[in-house]
């Protein structure tokens, strides 16, 4: 029955990725300390045998609370901190930790600064150098449980810990900015592969992941698609070239997003594509856009020019988001007869069903 239980917990894609990255300490934090255990063990040092010890049990305990007990990461990282304060504060009274075994110690801390973010680790680390100097520098006289520590020792010690605190703070800020730079560039390259440059409308596959990942679409009564087309583009591209051609696509495409009620994108050259949801869109609203377009005057080489623009349209009643294309193909056979009539119309793709 555990032993179920444990499987089905333990799947480590089950885990969120905090909940692995703590559970990946553990496991380094237990590893480590079983190896000072042993190390402990063969150099004949009781008490620190002890500590180490208890330690690995203690992180061996919070490896199985976090796979298959009610530990919220929360709660783990507190039993986390209390147990590196607990087993610091016996280190320190219990005996001489030198050697391996204090620069194990010195290095908790700093794990504490990875393990939670800068600023909790750092109260953690100024927890521990409080009771650090209070262990190291009590007069022995007054608290016979304290070790009596050698000078050197005592300088040492405090100057290692700390070293090792400002490293971490150092190499956790260095990772910190890094990680920070590769979410921006992620985010920035994200928004490039979904975006034309022209006109800075989502391109296909911006409409795609939009429609798809807006909970508002997936669940719609009724999705409608529009299609667009300049009307002989070519001949403006021809005529006034280029530079004109595209100061009209971005026109259009700036008239489309701020006139129409949906996702709007550029399809490919001179076509641009809406999707709509729930009647969000009217005929007469598209009607009135191509009206508005018409009525722009455009400049170039010292001539003045205007533009029409023909649309396709057809909407469905409880339609499936992710078979959009197909709604999308039955408007541009709407546009293909705007096109044919005369151009310059709204077309509607009437559904027999
Ligand atoms: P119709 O009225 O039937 O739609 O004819 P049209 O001339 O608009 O259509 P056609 O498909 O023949 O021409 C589209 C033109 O759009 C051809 C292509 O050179 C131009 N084009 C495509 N992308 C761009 C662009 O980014 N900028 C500019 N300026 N022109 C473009
Ligand atoms: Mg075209
Ligand atoms: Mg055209």
């Amino acid at each position: 029955m555990l032993k179920e239980y444990i499987s089905q917990k333990t799947l480590l894609s089950d885990i969120s990725s905090n909940k692995k990255y703590s559970l990946y300490t553990y496991i380094v934090l237990a590893a480590v300390s079983c190896v000072m255990t042993v190390m402990n063990v063969i150099t004949h040092k009781g008490t620190l045998t002890v500590c180490t010890g208890v330690f690995t049990v203690l992180c061996g305990l919070n490896i199985l609370l976090v796979l298959v007990g009610p530990l919220t990461e929360a709660i783990a990282k507190v039993f986390f901190a209390i147990e590196v304060l607990l087993m610091f504060s016996f280190f320190l009274i219990s005996g001489n930790p030198d050697g391996f075994s204090a620069i194990w110690i010195c290095m908790l801390p700093s794990i504490g600064m990875f393990f939670f973010n800068r600023t909790r680790g750092s109260v953690l680390c100024v927890c521990m150098f409080a009771i650090l100097v209070t262990v190291l520098w009590t007069p022995v006289g007054d608290l016979v449980l304290f070790y009596d520590y050698n000078p050197t020792f005592k300088m040492r010690f405090p100057v290692l810990f700390v070293a090792f605190h400002i490293l971490a703070f150092i190499l956790e800020t260095l990772r910190l900015n890094a990680y920070k730079e590769t979410e921006r560039l992620q985010k920035h390259y994200r928004e490039l592969s979904i975006h034309d440059t022209l006109t800075k409308l989502y391109n296909r596959q911006g409409l795609y992941s939009t429609l798809e990942e807006n909970e508002d679409y997936v669940n719609a009564e009724k999705i409608g698609a529009i299609i667009f087309d300049i009307d002989n583009f070519k001949h403006i591209n021809d005529t006034f070239g280029h530079k004109a051609g595209d100061k009209v696509l971005i026109a259009f495409s700036e008239l489309l997003e701020s006139s129409l009620n949906g996702v709007v994108c550029r399809w490919g050259g001179e076509e641009f594509v809406g999707v709509y949801k729930n009647g969000d869109v009217k005929v007469a609203d598209i009607e009135n856009a191509l009206a508005q377009f018409k009525l722009m005057v455009f400049t170039a080489h010292g001539a003045e020019f205007s533009v029409t623009a023909s649309a396709g349209v057809c909407e469905k009643e409880n339609y499936d988001i992710e078979k959009v294309d197909l709604l999308i193909s039955k408007a541009d056979k709407a546009l293909y007869i705007a096109k044919s009539t005369g151009k310059d119309k709204v077309v509607l793709f009437e559904l027999s069903s």
